[in-house]
């Protein structure tokens, strides 16, 4: 078994459910926090647990460049590599060979590209893309797609819809062949009960009996800005028949009612039984208003890319802690917030690490808003599971705070 989805409650098309994966149990809706090259950039994986990480990302382009899928495969996956047993997803690599790399030439085939680390040439397609992430293991792994620009013709739009379409399929294909492969599959019973007995391991989020499981393969939903394409190109994934979708090619330059519109026109199209993934978004803002279209996962670098730079988010709006105001403020961040950085250090101490340059800052910045995010989303989910959402949603709403306009 690879994945099992079930839902709990709805409300409207809001959707409270559970999905169990080799790795353990996900509940949904859920925000995946974003560890690019297998960390979360400044925080450990033992403080992600305590946050209540349920599952996190790890990017294919990025891993594949540095350390290397072979490397990471020898040494038993990324689970085991970054000492993580919960749940992971790693992308196709394509949304970062489409905007970092120096693009060389798209065919038919796959894409050839300079790596935008040493000039080096490089070669993805559908087939090597699978390859990787069967190497690296995650729980959730994506179909190669063309992530297509923003503007784009109509017709342009289509083209790049076909070849993602086709893409998906020898996807499929390569990966259904080879999906014996993944390295926690060798793991034998014997090494699971000695590894569960390790110090590094969690016994409550693992499940021994999927360890024999497979990885779950996600088709994406590309089509432009373009409802009628998305409509098309999720129906025509739909029959390729995957344990779950994405809706990719978002967040890419256009505005946000643009992406909610897209957005709107696709979930209607997706299986109801099928755990939907809306990559790359948002603001705490949007996360709730995708969850109120009928999403299911989301990820973002915003909450730990802002921490660095420190923009953090808190119930009652955003705080950029470099602010001359607060020198001498002995408050929280945000007073109505529980984590740990909150109920021990000011705005005072945290504005000083920031101003100087110190590391901490950036630890302790990206724990709280990786907090708030994760906090809300369990506060969504609950209010699902209670019938309460509708009101949750326009509370939320009619604040406002943490939208792109107060950027
Ligand atoms: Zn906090």
């Amino acid at each position: 078994m690879s994945l099992n989805f079930q839902l709990e409650a709805q409300e409207g098309l809001a959707r409270a459910g559970r999905m169990v994966l080799p790795h353990g149990l996900v509940e949904t809706p859920v925000f995946m926090p974003v560890g690019t090259v297998a960390t979360v950039k400044a925080v450990p994986q033992d403080v992600l647990e305590e946050l209540g990480a349920q599952i996190i990302l790890g990017n294919t382009y990025h891993l594949y460049l540095r350390p290397g899928y072979e490397q990471v495969r020898i040494l038993g996956g990324l689970h085991r590599f970054m000492s993580w047993d919960r749940p992971m997803l790693t992308d196709s690599g394509g949304f970062q060979v489409f905007s970092l790399s120096d693009l060389r030439k798209l065919t038919e085939d796959g894409v050839t590209f300079r790596s935008h680390l040493d000039g080096s040439s490089h070669f993805f397609s559908p087939e090597r893309s699978m390859e990787i992430q069967i190497a690296l293991g995650a729980d959730i792994i994506m179909a190669f797609d063309e992530c297509t620009e923003h503007p784009a013709e109509r017709s342009r739009a289509k083209q790049s819809m076909e070849l993602t379409l086709r893409w998906a399929s020898r996807s499929k294909t390569y990966f259904e062949e080879h999906k014996a492969e993944v390295p926690w599959r060798k793991v034998s019973s014997f090494e699971f009960q000695v590894s569960t007995e390790s110090k590094h391991c969690h016994p409550e989020t693992r499940n021994p009996k999927l360890e024999t499981g497979v990885q779950s393969l996600f088709g994406i939903v590309q089509g432009g800005m373009y409802p009628d394409l998305r409509k098309e190109c999720a129906e025509r994934l739909v029959e390729m028949n995957f344990p779950g979708y994405a809706i990719g090619g978002l967040s890419v330059g256009e505005p946000r009612d643009l992406t909610y519109e897209v957005v709107n026109a696709t979930v209607p199209h997706l299986p109801q039984n099928k755990p939907r993934y809306l990559m790359g978004v948002g603001t705490p803002d949007e996360i709730v208003e995708y969850v109120a279209q009928g999403v299911d996962m989301m990820d973002c670098v915003l909450p730990t890319r802002a921490a660095r730079h420190g923009l953090l988010f808190t119930s009652h709006g955003k705080l950029n802690i470099k602010g001359a105001r607060y020198a001498l403020d002995e408050g929280p961040i945000d007073p109505n917030c529980g984590c740990k950085v909150c109920s021990r250090y000011s705005r005072a101490y945290l504005r000083h690490l920031y101003a100087a340059n110190e590391l901490l800052a950036q630890v302790l910045n990206t724990i709280h808003n990786l907090a708030f995010y994760l906090d809300t989303m369990r506060a969504v989910r609950q209010s699902i599971l209670l019938g309460d959402f509708s009101r949750f949603h326009s509370e939320f709403r009619s604040r406002g705070l943490n939208s792109p306009a107060h950027t």
